[in-house]
């Protein structure tokens, strides 16, 4: 019998079994472990046995790879446990100076105990010239930090702070109380995932509540009777996940990854996959559509074990549940097996200090104004609380939660509609309880002036190829993450094979994601939240991803050339790049019609959606986010008229050098390269 079984019977919970088996001087490593009849039988009489019965030995085959075991609950409660000793004893000599960042040139020579013109002098030396009110950034800090050889480590601002110090600070770990799960559902379109948000929905709260409308609040919460609490997240998708993770924010606990039993596992399955594990967050399987007479669970969970998803039956430790949004086969069961995994978890927060909640949406409604929902993640929030979150500060003015109910107060994991908040905070934003309005308006100024600064200093966010070698040696960066999308797998496999060799002693390489097709904006958030350069091979960004790539900083490249792509990404790795071309885009036309003609080959007539074409610039074309050509425009028409460019709004002709062939829908990008780093990147 498992422990999670025995626990069932003996009405305890598994982490109170384990510590049982513990005084026993039984070993059980989690709810998973085999427990023997005579292990049984001892802890059901309470008696110390008299040799020493170990658990038994779950044989794994093929062995756990180092992602899976990394991943698993079991690492994460460890980590939580044990405190880490830090290797660095020696450093600890050194007192490190702690300020606010931003700081003034001035406040910060008073902190070092330096006169303002040494200072300056310093900062000249690593190439920063300011006067004694500039504001200093966390990057120039810690360039500085490095040159003086003085620690200098960022504190929060006071408000801040202060905010964090509950008056329970000190002695916060007897109030930590068990909280319930937040629950996320993704997987490949199709597969189910808002079937079974409805379907749980349903025979959870509709019934019970027959005649309440349910409210759409990006969240909901189920009730198990004598068993717990499960909040669901109700934007199933990864770009909303991810998202979050990008701004800081993990709201989930649980990833629930939906494969349907039909289709088996899909590209936006391993998506999910790769951005739960890049979260850190552990994964329950859900097999769905089971009610299909083709179903086929078994070949979903072979096609998971391939890349090390599991199943515990199998030897693994992955849950696997076998459900049908339709039937409603599975459910109670996927319910049960995501409370057991929250136990395992300890999941625990502390309901009585000053609230602190994620932004899980928000929105403006004509008639009570801006509302945000938010998910408590610990504290308890009330009516007429002083919350701050983003530039924005208010008092709860009400509350609602997932039924349309007006609820005074919402606890850890319970999701509300807030309303009195000043604006709409973006998705992922925390909210917190702050004394008083006078602290809350200080807080949102500071934090304007810390949005602005950043704005005007621009420069990368992210990780870059070209600022990669100056973060190694700064010690700021041992790994460089990559995403990588291509036309065909063959070419993600072998490009991130080339480039994990790239690995050395000083950085560590390492493929995040690879896919196939274009690239999208969930990889440019995956790329954002975890800090990784995109390596586009004989793919492009969506227009939608190139720009969201931008305002977050994101570096993506692209390449036609696998060996190229490893030379430019090991060039960056020892800080050799060659001064950079970067792109400049100047127009983007759809091909509208083709024409075969003898001589020309294929003319494409289309219209210029935006920017221009121009006949000197180079030329790409892009069939369904696939590049099939990059050269030389042939010809550039307007009617029978040869023209050096085209505007927006226009028609025209052309064709390709080499008579390369044309489709309809066909985008055409005309572009040039221009030296130097990307403007944005400066
Ligand atoms: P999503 O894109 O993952 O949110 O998938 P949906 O929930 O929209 O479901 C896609 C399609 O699959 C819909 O036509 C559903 O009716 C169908 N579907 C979902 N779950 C089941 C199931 O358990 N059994 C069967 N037979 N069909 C299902």
């Amino acid at each position: 019998m498992r422990v999670h079984e025995l626990a069932k019977t003996l009405n305890l919970s598994s982490k109170e079994v384990i510590e049982k088996l513990e005084e026993l001087g039984i070993k059980a490593k989690s709810h998973m472990s085999n427990l023997d009849e005579k292990a049984m039988e001892l802890l059901k009489k309470g008696k110390a046995p008299a040799k020493k019965v170990t658990e038994k030995k779950v044989s794994v085959t093929p062995a756990p790879t180092v992602k899976e075991s990394k991943k698993k609950p079991e690492a994460k409660v460890e980590q939580k446990s044990e405190p880490v000793e830090s290797p660095a004893v020696s450093t600890a000599i050194i007192e490190a100076i702690r300020v606010e960042i931003p700081i003034t040139v001035g406040a910060l020579a008073n902190k070092l105990n330096l006169r303002v013109a040494e200072l300056i002098k310093a900062l000249m030396a690593i190439g920063i010239f300011a006067n004694v009110n500039q504001l200093l950034s966390e990057e120039i800090i810690h360039k500085l930090s490095t040159h003086l050889g003085t620690p200098i480590e960022k504190i929060a601002p006071l408000e801040e702070r202060r905010i964090g110090e509950g008056p329970l600070k000190a002695g916060e770990e007897k109030h930590l109380k068990p909280r319930s799960p937040v629950v996320t559902f993704m997987g490949h379109v199709d597969h189910g995932k808002t079937s079974l948000l409805d379907a749980i929905r349903k025979s959870n709260i509709a019934a019970k509540e027959a005649g309440q409308i349910t409210q759409h609040i990006g969240a909901y919460g189920v009730d198990l009777p004598g068993k717990g609490h499960v909040t669901f997240l109700d934007t199933p998708g990864h770009a909303a996940f991810t998202k979050m993770r990008a701004r800081g924010a993990n709201a989930t606990d649980v990833v629930v990854l939906v494969v349907g039993a039909d289709d088996g596992v899909m590209p936006q399955t391993i998506e999910a996959i790769d951005h739960a594990r890049e979260a850190g967050v552990p994964i329950v399987v859900a097999i769905n559509k089971c009610d299909l007479p083709h179903a086929n669970p078994q070949k979903v969970m072979m096609q998971l074990q391939k890349i090390d998803l599991i199943a515990e039956e199998w030897g693994g430790k992955t849950i696997f549940c076998k459900v049908s949004a339709k039937t409603g086969e599975g459910l109670d069961n996927l319910l049960d097996m995501l409370l057991l995994e929250s136990e395992v978890l300890e999941l625990k927060a502390n309901p009585v200090c000053p609230a602190e909640g994620v932004v899980i949406e928000s929105k403006l409604t004509k008639g009570t104004g801006p509302v945000a929902t938010v998910i408590v993640q610990k504290g308890t929030l009330r009516i007429g609380d002083v919350a701050v979150t983003g530039a924005f500060f208010g008092k709860v003015r009400s509350m609602r939660n997932d039924r349309g109910k007006s609820v005074k107060e919402a606890g850890p994991s319970y999701a509300v509609e807030v309303h009195g908040i000043s604006g709409i905070p973006n998705a992922g934003e925390i909210l917190r309880v702050v004394g008083d309005e006078k602290t809350a308006r200080k807080i949102t100024e500071s934090r304007l002036i810390g949005i602005r600064e950043r704005e005007s200093r621009g420069g990368p966010k992210h990780l870059s190829l070209e600022n990669l070698h100056q973060r190694i040696q700064e010690g700021m960066s041992k790994e460089l993450k990559l995403i990588i999308k291509a036309d065909v797998q063959g070419s993600v496999e072998a490009l991130a094979q080339s480039l994990e060799k790239l690995t050395n002693d000083k950085v560590r390489l390492h493929v995040i994601h690879g896919g196939v097709g274009g690239i999208n904006e969930t990889d440019v958030m995956l790329a954002a939240a975890s800090d990784a350069v995109i390596l586009g091979f004989h793919v492009k960004a969506e227009p939608r991803a190139q720009q969201v790539g931008e305002e977050e900083g994101v570096d993506i490249r692209y390449y036609t050339i696998i060996y190229e792509a490893v030379e430019h990404v090991r060039k960056a790795m020892e800080g050799l790049l060659e001064p950079i071309f970067h792109e400049v885009v100047d127009g983007r036309a759809e091909v509208k019609k083709v024409f075969r003609s003898s001589k020309a080959g294929a003319v494409g007539g289309g219209i210029v959606a935006k920017g221009k074409i121009m006949r000197a610039n180079k030329v790409r074309l892009v069939r369904k986010q696939v590049v099939v050509f990059d050269g030389k425009l042939a010809s550039l028409r307007r009617f029978k008229d040869d023209v050096r460019e085209v505007a927006e709004g226009y028609e025209f002709g052309f064709a390709l050098e080499g008579g390369g062939d044309i489709q309809e829908s066909d985008i055409l990008e005309s572009y040039r390269l221009e030296k130097g780093e990307s403007p944005r990147l400066k």
